[in-house]
């Protein structure tokens, strides 16, 4: 087997591709760690599937009003068995991930209720939809009031503050489990369930949801296992395992799910509408695969932290820290090197390849930033991409890959760029 020169074909230097193969002799235990929580996960959804009966029947697809669509309803079902809820909604109609954030936030947040974040800052796009930056429509104009307790310095909860920062108004909860483009560390489920279960401790009623995206299937109990209202994703992220082309969930408890299924359509009509227009296939299948097609992401997130590292960048997670999404942050110090870096996993990729990524000035962010992705499906970062800001500390947010080998070309393909320009030094 002609391993070193089918990769030379594609541009991988025999240096390059040497030295990735040292990196990937120390990682075989990791690896098969991965393949176990994959394992599981497989069989999880599996199962879910059988008990719901899973039939052709469910791949038809429906128009108009969606009435009676066996199949949306029956993927509702997989989804709340696999999350272990009382309900899912599962939908098209949900175009992405900060809208699905929204149909929960909204649906269960009225005039003069307090929305709390206890873990800081949440993701860029939720700053408008919550009114932290003024925004048409935001939270804020209807009345919800917002409050926020950041990270101890060591990135642990701040247990006093959070309870003094709640109130008689406090209603959501909202703990994003990913990192997000932060530097803190992602969330496990773990920590993500003794927070739970502290703020509930101090009122019981709060309702708290979780912004699950990059998150799902990288271990084997979900924020839904330790006691999460609500459960929130996107699908052209892990659930949707790559073959999703639009689509979000919530999962939760069937008064929360309810709510959200009447903010998404309207009062009265809730999850009886929403016809399917024949995805239904790409969401069984891709929710199928799911479970395999994260444990490739991890593999190269993993195999990029342990060659950085080596290289002497700062990543995070580090080259042995324990994974709870997708992400690896790469900090490479310099202009040239982000570009470098993203040019070569735009040249591995099975679509635009040949194109070369451009930094450019993105709305809502203060600097430039460049992006590197040739997907299949549009935006889809479960698809192998990387992207981040051009500013200190010039770090690129690398995830996804449909298969562990796509990952692993991108990455030796970021590698040979840097290589060939002079901007790195391998040993
Ligand atoms: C991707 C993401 C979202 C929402 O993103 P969309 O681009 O709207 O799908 C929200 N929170 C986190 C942590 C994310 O990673």
């Amino acid at each position: 087997m002609q391993m070193e020169e089918i990769y030379q074909s594609l541009g991988v230097s025999p240096r390059v591709y040497e030295y990735g193969e040292e990196v990937l002799a120390g990682l075989k235990e990791r690896f098969e760690a991965i393949d176990r929580v994959a394992e599981y996960n497989q069989a999880k959804v599996i199962g879910a599937m059988q008990k719901n009966r899973v039939s052709a029947q469910c791949f038809a697809a429906t128009t108009g009003y969606g009435y009676d669509d066996v199949g949306r309803d029956n993927l509702e079902r997989v989804y709340a068995d696999v999350f272990h809820t009382e309900a899912a909604l599962v939908r098209p109609q949900i175009t992405c991930g900060t809208h699905a954030l929204t149909v929960a936030l909204s649906a269960n947040l009225l005039p003069g209720d307090e929305l709390l974040s206890p873990v800081g800052r949440p993701y860029d796009t939720l700053e408008e939809v919550i009114g932290i930056r003024p925004s048409t429509c935001s939270l804020k104009e209807y009345g919800v009031s917002y409050r926020q307790v950041d990270l101890l310095p060591d990135n642990g909860f701040d247990w006093d503050g959070i309870r003094a920062a709640i109130n008689e108004r406090t209603k959501v909860v909202t703990i994003q489990r990913s990192k997000g483009y932060q530097t803190r560390p992602t969330f496990s489920v773990g920590q993500i369930g003794e927070l739970i279960a502290f703020v509930k401790s101090i009122k019981p009623d709060l309702v708290c949801m979780v912004d699950n995206c990059y998150g799902e299937f990288v271990e084997t109990i979900e924020p839904s296992d330790v006691g999460a209202d609500m459960t929130v994703g996107s699908l052209i992220k892990n659930p949707g395992g790559g073959l999703a082309p639009i689509g979000g969930y919530i999962v939760g408890t069937k008064r929360c799910v309810e709510r959200c299924a009447y903010r998404l359509s309207a009062p009265g009509l809730g999850q009886e509408v929403g016809a399917n227009l024949g995805i239904m296939p790409a969401f069984y299948q891709g929710f199928f695969m799911a479970p395999t097609v994260v444990a490739g992401a991890l593999k190269g997130a993993i195999f990029a932290a342990n060659i950085y590292e080596k290289l002497g960048f700062r990543v995070v997670p580090n080259s042995t820290e324990s994974r709870h999404d997708i992400i690896q942050a790469v900090e490479l110090g310099s202009p040239e090197r982000m570009l470098a870096f993203c040019e070569g996993i735009q040249a591995a990729a099975p679509v635009d390849s040949y194109v070369r990524p451009e930094p450019w000035p993105m709305p809502g962010y203060d600097s430039d930033v460049i992006m590197a992705a040739g997907a299949f499906v549009q935006g889809s970062s479960i698809e192998l991409s990387a992207d981040g800001p051009i500013r200190e500390p010039y770090a690129v947010y690398f995830q996804g890959g449909l298969t562990w080998y796509h990952a692993k070309l991108g990455i030796l393909m970021s590698l040979q760029k840097l290589y060939e320009a002079g901007l790195v030094e391998l040993g």
